[in-house]
């Protein structure tokens, strides 16, 4: 006996005749007193069985008493439905499975939800998540991601890649996150840090001379979960020995289109778009701009150094986005209090109606040479941001993302990939009053810049790229430094002392000196090109078993607490710190 001769969605009119076995799950099922029709699923799509008294009795019995979601076997002959009864929505509408047997397999509970229905809650989802991706959205993504993860890697081994194991229990890798710790038992009191990236390992191993490596790679970071954030991603890691970057954007554009063309898609255009990142800041207000509209910001600093609008006048940066409408007060409150979110003390504006007059708390203090610069068409408005570069940046790029989303300004059919450029090596962080990476310790520093390092470290520019679709990051690289003395200097500005860098990274230094060649590369965020290639709004939908906004893995119940012998065992006491977000959390003592 064989379970089944095709699947579910496979009879066609040309199997009529045929004598078959299909197996599946019961979805819908109809009993018309006597004839009982029940719809056989699988992933590939539905069967219809009909089971009729007369012709089998025992199936007949049966098929009463199945229920939604039970497990079924049903033989017999494929027959052609009665042409009223033909379904052209179903690619097997012209055909029923006419049953001569019918097992119940398997049982199921009544269901805490339909399969398929869209109306779930996401944490019942994720508590029932075998029912969730029985559904058909969650097979169709998580196909789509298979599809696309043996795309990246036909393609990467094409071009000489090697696919290189990296170990799970290993040192701290910073990447700016904290770290997911696991206890050692045979040493008591010391920990594995989970890494948060190959990338220590994959620099290595072009000082081993694999020359070539990618894996995907399981990265493990102890972060607030967001919409493209979970604690656990994948990533297309890539590592290229005697890169120039663009030797290393050219294979990561390949990647993509050969994603792409995988899914019968037509690939985005080679090479992408780059733009240096002080270009997509001042223009666009972000390091990841959705370029699939226009709305660019102008610079007016030079405009209102002399003017009387005093907040102008003494402001570092004053920039503009020039709206194409006409806002009302109530949209301008609206948009005021998102700019304040952002950090904004107001928003200063200028409204043109439909015959160019202007309506502005401020107009009477800009001079007419001023308001020319501003004056766009009529019926569209002008919002205003003045103070630092950062802060104008951050109110201008927040409110041109939400007005594009709101206005309509998105055109959906478009594709905007991007290559951020020439990102600074450091930011200098309030918090812990001292300068950090921007990207990792590890980036290169642009060559010319090198001699500014201890004198000007906010100056100097780095040999990073980050990639953007369509708003979202996808990844970030950078050639890296592969000088030992260099890495060392840049430890120093991080205020990292050469005690400490000996203690964390000795190993990198060491490798360093024993013939290093120059390398970069780059960790493509898989979760995110998949939830976007699947047109999800976030990664969850792409990922079979994702955590829960809250941390929490709904149906296994994970993050637990540990039996005492466990913990003894591993040298741990564990003592209150307090709820964190609504969990327990532990140290050692
Ligand atoms: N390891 C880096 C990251 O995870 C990527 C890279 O620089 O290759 O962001």
């Amino acid at each position: 006996m064989s379970w089944r001769d095709l699947m579910c969605g496979e009879p066609r009119s040309a199997d009529i005749g045929k004598r078959l076995s299909l197996a599946g799950w019961a979805g819908r099922r109809r009993d018309h007193g006597g004839l009982v029709f029940i719809d056989l699923r699988d992933h590939t799509g539905i069967c219809q069985v009909v089971v009729n008294p007369e012709h089998s009795p025992e199936a007949a019995e049966a098929a009463h008493a199945v229920r939604a979601e039970f497990v079924l076997r049903a033989e017999g002959e494929l027959v052609a439905r009665a042409p009223d009864a033909v379904n052209p929505g179903l690619p097997t509408g012209e055909v029923e499975l006419q049953a001569d047997s019918l097992e119940i397999v398997s049982r199921s509970e009544a269901l805490p939800f339909q399969i398929d229905d869209e109306g779930v809650e996401e944490e019942t989802r994720l508590r029932y998540r075998y029912l969730d991706i029985r559904g058909e959205r969650m097979q169709r993504n998580l196909r789509l991601g298979a599809t696309v993860i043996s795309a990246f890697r036909r393609y990467m081994e094409s071009l000489g890649f090697v696919d290189v194991w990296t170990p799970m229990l290993t040192k701290a890798t910073p990447e700016g996150a904290r770290d997911f710790v696991v206890p050692v038992r045979l040493q008591p009191g010391k920990f594995f840090a989970l890494p948060q990236s190959p990338q220590l390992f994959k620099q290595v191993l072009m000082v081993a001379g694999m020359d070539r490596y990618y894996q995907i790679a399981t990265c493990i970071r102890d972060e607030d979960l967001r919409a493209d954030r979970q604690f656990e991603h994948r990533q297309l890691d890539v590592e290229m020995a005697f890169p120039t970057r663009e030797d290393v954007w050219e294979v990561i554009e390949g990647a993509v289109r050969g994603a792409f063309e995988a899914l019968g898609r037509e690939p985005p255009a080679q090479p992408f778009r780059r733009m240096p990142w002080q270009e997509a800041k001042a223009r666009y207000g972000s390091d990841k701009p959705d370029l699939r509209f226009d709305l660019e910001i102008s610079d007016a600093t030079e405009t209102t150094r002399e003017s009387e609008f005093k907040i102008f006048a003494d402001a570092t940066c004053v920039r503009f986005l020039r709206v194409p409408q006409e806002l009302s007060r109530a949209e301008l409150d609206r948009l005021e209090e998102r700019a304040k979110q952002w950090g904004g003390k107001g928003l200063a504006y200028l409204v043109f109606d439909e015959e160019g007059e202007v309506r502005s708390p401020i107009a009477k203090f800009l001079s007419e040479e001023e308001l020319a610069v501003f004056r766009g068409e009529p019926a569209s408005t002008v919002l205003f941001g003045a103070g630092e570069p950062e802060l104008v940046a951050r109110v201008l790029g927040a409110l041109r993302q939400q007005l594009g989303r709101e206005l309509g300004l998105i055109d959906e059919e478009r594709d905007e990939f991007l290559w951020v450029t020439d990102f600074p090596l450091f930011e200098w962080s309030e918090e812990e009053g001292r300068w950090v990476s921007e990207h990792h310790p590890f980036t290169g520093v642009r060559p010319e810049d090198e001699e500014l390092l201890e004198s000007d470290p906010g100056a100097v520019v780095s040999q990073s790229y980050d990639l953007v679709w369509n708003g979202w990051e996808l990844g970030s690289g950078s050639i890296r430094i592969h000088r030992q003395e260099l890495q060392e200097r840049v430890f120093r500005v991080l205020g990292i002392s050469d005690e400490q860098a000996q203690a964390r990274f000795g190993f990198l230094l060491e490798v360093m000196r024993m013939g290093a060649p120059p390398h970069g590369g780059f960790g493509f965020g898989v979760d995110r090109f998949l939830a976007l290639l699947a047109g999800e709004p976030n990664i969850r939908e792409v990922i079979a078993f994702p955590k829960a906004a809250s941390g929490s893995e709904p149906m296994t119940g994970a993050p637990t607490t540990l039996p005492d012998e466990q913990l003894t065992e591993l040298g741990i006491r564990v003592v209150d710190v307090g709820q964190r977000k609504g969990h327990t959390s532990w140290s050692t003592q």
